[in-house]
């Protein structure tokens, strides 16, 4: 993975992470019981263990929360931007001084390498804090003569594979712009969420402008019913994703949605061959394949194919499957019991459509949720593993012989997130960035993010953008 945000050594041991045995709902400042008594268990999926009983909100709490919320855009709406600049970077500062538990935390609540969780998920999230601290004070400037003002109460729901890097997208914009929010992450992963509430009530932000409660899709649903809140931000499945803009438009409510994807990486004759192959693995077997912008179908060039391939089964034949919390692990567990049925499920289907499967041997631990990496080859352009979000590490190979062929093929989905082009010619990168329908894409690299630049889809994947400058604007109204 490309990224420019390391900021500490290696964390190796559990005993990093402070985990409670119980988490209660962060409201109006204070950690809470849910009305109901109700709890759920998180679990690390790598040995199946049980890490902590998560409180379950339901409609009350959801109602409480978003009460408090609203109750707090009064104040924080009006104090000036440099001061909420001030609790954002604090927030920023305080998650790069816990930067090592908080990767711990990720991995054992998610699978996810501890390698990806150090580098990638926690420096990320609090780049984003400090990228929209500094926006705060200059949302004038941002939007002149626009005359920008704060939505009022933003509810933020999330999903389970990039946990506490997803907070950071949705709460540091929101709050720079003046709003409030409600969080819920993913019932598979909350602890990180969790873990920034303390942060943020140590940060001393001022109570009710967060407020994180957990619980599942009916926590998720009560949330984007709830008359209170005027912004809907939801990252998660397609389907879901429609469901929420269903009630948004009942609710007449602003909303982004960020949702699954297909992404194409195309390697044609020209490419820099090694580093094609290693954006491709880097595309598809990052985070376990559990990415909306995985690159989940390559297109190689005939000429290349055959050399492509060797190359892509000899470097799939070194990745370290395994223990999350190793540093030298490529891929984590599975995230779910749930996730992983739905991946054999179309590992099968691939087979079943004639497409040609390649595994690498490797020793699975006997306990947790696990996939070997997987390639398909001999894959229709009509099969299910080519049309279908697998989220997954699963890739479906094709072939083409022209960039007309490419075009057509790679823009034939439903989806329209993101795609990669590897290729020495400056003038097919420009031909293929017009041509391809998707919100981003790279260009000899892949997995590439920054808070600097915006990100988000078309079609199925969603709309709205987040990141840079448009992220904030999703967070804004104009009186002018
Ligand atoms: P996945 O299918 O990969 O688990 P989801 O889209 O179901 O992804 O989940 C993403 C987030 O959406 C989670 O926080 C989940 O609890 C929440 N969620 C699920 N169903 C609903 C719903 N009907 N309304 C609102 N949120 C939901």
């Amino acid at each position: 993975m490309a990224t420019d945000w390391n900021l500490s050594p290696a964390p190796e041991s559990t005993s990093h992470a402070n985990i409670a045995k119980q988490y209660e709902l962060f409201i109006n400042g204070e950690f809470q019981k849910p009305i109901s008594g109700k709890y759920f268990d998180t679990i690390n999926p790598a040995d199946e263990t049980l890490l902590s009983s998560i409180a379950e909100a339901g409609d009350d709490d959801v109602d409480k929360a978003m009460k408090a919320a609203k109750a707090a855009h009064k104040s924080w709406s009006k104090i000036s931007g440099k001061e909420r600049g001030k609790y954002i970077y604090r927030i920023a500062r305080m998650i790069q001084e816990k930067s090592r538990e908080f990767a711990v935390i990720e991995s054992l609540d998610g699978g996810k390498p501890i390698g990806e969780s150090r580098d990638i998920d926690v420096p990320l999230a609090a780049a984003h804090f400090f990228y929209y601290a500094g926006w705060a004070d200059k949302l004038d400037y941002a939007f002149p003569m626009r005359k920008p003002k704060s939505l009022g109460v933003a509810a933020q729901i999330i999903p389970w594979n990039f946990p506490l890097l997803m907070a950071a997208w949705k709460i540091a914009p929101a709050l720079a712009c003046g709003n409030t929010v409600v969080l819920k992450p993913a019932e598979t992963t909350p602890l990180t969420a969790l873990k920034l509430a303390e942060v943020i009530q140590e940060a001393g932000l001022p109570k009710g402008v967060v407020n994180i409660i957990t619980g599942d899709g009916r926590t998720g649903a009560a949330m984007t019913a709830h008359p209170i809140p005027n912004k809907l931000a939801f990252t998660g499945s397609t389907p879901v994703g429609k469901s929420i803009y269903k009630a948004a438009l009942e609710g007449n409510k602003k909303v982004t949605l960020e949702l699954g994807g297909k992404a194409a990486n195309i390697i044609f004759d020209d490419a820099p061959i090694e580093a094609a192959v290693e954006g491709i693995i880097n595309g598809i077997y990052f985070n376990q394949g559990h990415v909306c912008c995985a690159g989940s179908r390559l297109f190689v060039q005939e000429s290349v194919y055959e050399e492509v391939l060797a190359k892509l089964k000899k470097r799939i034949g070194n990745l370290i499957v395994g223990d999350p919390m190793d540093k030298n692990t490529d891929i984590g567990a599975i995230n779910s019991k749930e996730q992983l049925h739905t991946i054999n499920r179309y590992i099968e289907i691939g087979r079943e459509e004639g497409a040609e499967i390649y595994q690498p041997e490797c020793d699975l631990p006997t306990k947790g949720n696990w996939c070997r990496p997987t390639l398909f080859t001999n894959v229709a352009q009509s099969n299910r593993i080519a049309q279908e979000e697998i989220f997954g590490p699963v890739l479906a190979i094709q072939t083409f012989r022209t960039i007309d062929e490419v075009i057509d093929k790679a823009n034939n989905t439903s989806y329209g997130l993101s795609a990669g082009v590897w290729t020495d010619k400056g003038s097919k990168i420009f031909q293929l960035t017009k041509a391809l329908k998707a919100g981003v894409v790279w260009a000899n690299t892949y997995n590439k993010f920054d808070p600097t630049s915006p990100f988000g889809g078309y079609k199925e994947s969603g709309f709205g953008r987040e990141g840079g400058m448009h992220g904030l604007e999703a967070y804004l109204k104009f009186t002018v």
